[in-house]
C-alpha cells in the first residue's frame, strides 16, 4: 500500500527573515523590564509572533514584482488601475476609493452615510466599525444568532445574523434610521465565525423588503468563501471565485482592511456600484487620505494588492491556511490545552479561565498565560479578557468579561508546520507548570482609554 503524501503549503521560501534565540532567563528578564506588557518588546525579542494576522503576511514573487511597476503618479496611476480591475473581476464593483487601512475605509464611508440617532444592525461589527459608529453617536447593534456565544457548542457558521432578531431592531427603529445593515465576513469579534452564504441571501431579502442597502465588511471574505465551499451541502462544487460573486451578489458596498485576505501589509478600500455614492465619498477621500486614485495608498502597494486579492481567492492557499489553523488546535487538543471550537479561519482562543483556574479575574489570568507563553518559548500572543475589557466609563470600575481568553492569530504565508508543533510544545509545557502560578498581576499604569496596549504591570 502506497502511504499518503501529506499537504504541504502551495509554495517555498525565497527570502528569508532572521529569528533570535535567548534563553529562557533572558526572556524572564526582558518581560519583567517591559512591565509583562508583550506590546512593549521589540520584535526581535519574539520567535513564533501570532500577536495579529492583520499586514503580518508574506508577500509573493509577483506581488514584489508589482512593487517594481508600481505607479507613484499623483493622479491617474497604473497601478490604481490595476487593483480598480481586479476588484471588477473578483467582486463585481466598478467603483472603487483606495484608503490607507480598513479603518480609514470606515470613516469615508461612515461620514458619508451614518448620521447622529441612526443604528446599524449586524452581525458583531468588529471594534474599530463599532468605534466609528458610536463616534458619530449611532448606535451598532448586534443581531449575531445566540450559538456564536456558545463556546462548547459546535455550529457551521457562528458568524450568521438571527433574521428574527434583525426584523425585531428595523421594526423598533424604522427604516429610516437604519441607513444600511452591516455584515462581517468572517466575524472577526466572534473569534473569525463564518457566515453561511443561505444567511447572507436570506438577509439581503429582508433587506430589500424594508428597502434598506446591505454593507459588507470584508476583511476576511475569502476565508468566510472558503467554509461555504466546505460546510455548506450546495456550495461543495462551486469555485471560490463563484462563490466570492455569489456573497456580493446583491450587496450595494463592500470595505476592506486589505492587511488580511488582500495579503498585503498595509491597504484598504471602499468598492461600490452607486455613482453618487462614490462621488460624495471622494470629498471625505480627499480631505482624509488623498486623492481619488491612490487614497491612503503608494502606487507600489496598490499593485501589491491588485495580486494579492487574485491569490488570496486561490483554493490551494485558502486550504492550506484553514488546515493549518487546525492543525495547530488538534496539537493543542492532543496536550489537552483548552480552546474555543469551532476554531475560525485565522485564529485560536485558548480558554485561561479553565487552564488557570487558581487566578482570580481580577488578577488578569489570560495575560498571565501570555506572559508565561511567551517566557517559556518566546511565542507572542494577545490577551483577550479583563485587561482589554477595560473600566465602565460610568463607574471606573474593572468590567468583568465572561471568558478569559488568549488569541494565538496565524500570519498568512510565514510559519510552517514545524513552527505550530513548537508553538503546541510550547503551551504544553506551560499547562505541566501551570499548578505552581499562584497568582497573577496589579496595574501600575494605566492609559485612560485602550489601555492594553500601555499597561504596566507587576507581579503580586
Ligand atoms: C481589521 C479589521 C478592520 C479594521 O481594519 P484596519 O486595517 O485594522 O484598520 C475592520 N473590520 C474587520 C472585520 C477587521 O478584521
Amino acid at each position: 500500500m502506497p502511504i499518503a503524501l501529506p499537504q504541504i503549503p502551495p509554495f517555498k521560501t525565497k527570502v528569508v527573515e532572521p529569528v533570535y534565540f535567548r534563553t529562557k532567563e533572558e526572556r524572564r528578564q526582558k518581560i519583567q523590564e517591559v512591565h509583562y506588557n508583550l506590546f512593549n518588546l521589540h520584535s526581535d525579542w519574539v520567535i513564533v509572533d501570532l500577536i495579529t494576522d492583520s499586514g503580518t503576511g508574506a508577500m509573493s514573487e509577483q506581488q514584489w514584482a508589482e512593487v517594481m511597476l508600481g505607479d507613484e503618479s499623483y493622479a491617474g496611476s497604473e497601478s490604481y488601475f490595476k487593483l480598480k480591475q481586479s476588484i471588477k473581476d473578483i467582486m463585481g464593483f466598478d467603483y472603487v476609493t483606495p484608503t490607507h487601512q480598513g479603518r480609514a475605509a470606515e470613516n469615508i464611508l461612515f461620514s458619508a452615510v451614518v448620521r447622529e440617532g441612526h443604528a446599524i444592525p449586524g452581525n458583531a461589527h468588529f471594534d474599530t466599525t463599532k468605534g466609528h459608529i458610536e463616534f458619530r453617536k449611532a448606535e451598532a447593534i448586534d443581531c449575531t444568532i445566540q450559538e456564536a456565544f456558545d463556546t462548547e457548542k459546535y455550529h457551521p457558521f457562528k458568524g450568521n445574523i438571527d433574521l428574527e432578531k434583525l426584523e425585531e431592531v428595523i421594526q423598533q427603529y424604522g427604516r429610516e434610521r437604519i441607513p444600511f445593515i452591516n455584515i462581517t465576513v468572517t466575524c472577526n469579534t466572534v473569534g473569525g465565525q463564518p457566515v453561511s452564504m443561505a444567511n447572507i441571501k436570506a438577509t439581503c431579502q429582508l433587506a430589500k423588503r424594508y428597502e434598506i442597502p446591505v454593507y459588507m465588511d470584508i476583511a476576511r471574505y475569502a476565508e468566510n468563501a472558503y467554509f461555504i465551499k466546505t460546510r455548506e451541502d450546495s456550495y461543495h462544487d462551486w469555485s471560490i471565485a463563484d462563490i466570492v460573486k455569489e456573497m456580493f451578489a446583491e450587496v450595494s458596498v463592500v470595505w476592506m482592511s486589505s492587511k488580511k485576505d488582500g495579503l498585503v501589509n498595509i491597504g484598504g478600500f471602499i468598492a461600490l456600484h452607486d455613482d453618487e455614492l462614490y462621488n460624495k465619498l471622494g470629498q471625505f477621500t480627499i480631505i482624509y487620505e488623498g486623492f481619488l486614485t491612490y487614497g491612503g495608498m503608494s502606487g507600489r502597494a496598490m499593485g501589491a494588492l491588485a495580486v494579492g486579492l487574485r491569490e488570496g481567492i486561490e483554493f490551494d492557499y485558502l486550504d492550506d491556511r484553514v488546515k493549518q489553523v487546525q492543525y495547530l488546535a488538534d496539537r493543542l487538543k492532543e496536550y489537552n490545552i483548552p480552546i474555543q471550537e469551532p476554531v475560525g479561519g485565522h485564529a485560536l482562543y485558548i480558554d485561561a479561565k479553565r487552564m488557570l483556574p487558581q487566578i482570580p479575574q481580577s488578577e488578569f489570568p489570560a495575560q498571565l498565560l501570555g506572559v508565561e507563553m511567551y517566557i517559556e518559548g518566546g511565542v507572542r500572543g494577545v490577551e483577550i479578557g479583563t485587561l482589554l475589557a477595560d473600566r465602565d466609563p460610568i463607574t471606573g470600575k474593572d468590567r468583568k468579561p465572561e471568558m478569559e481568553l488568549l488569541r494565538l492569530a496565524i500570519p498568512r504565508r510565514v510559519y510552517s508546520r514545524n513552527h505550530m508543533d513548537y508553538v503546541a510544545a510550547t503551551l504544553a509545557n506551560v499547562a505541566e507548570r501551570s499548578a505552581s502560578n499562584q497568582s497573577g498581576f496589579r496595574i501600575k499604569n494605566q492609559a485612560e482609554i485602550l489601555r492594553h496596549f500601555t499597561v504596566e504591570l507587576e507581579k503580586i
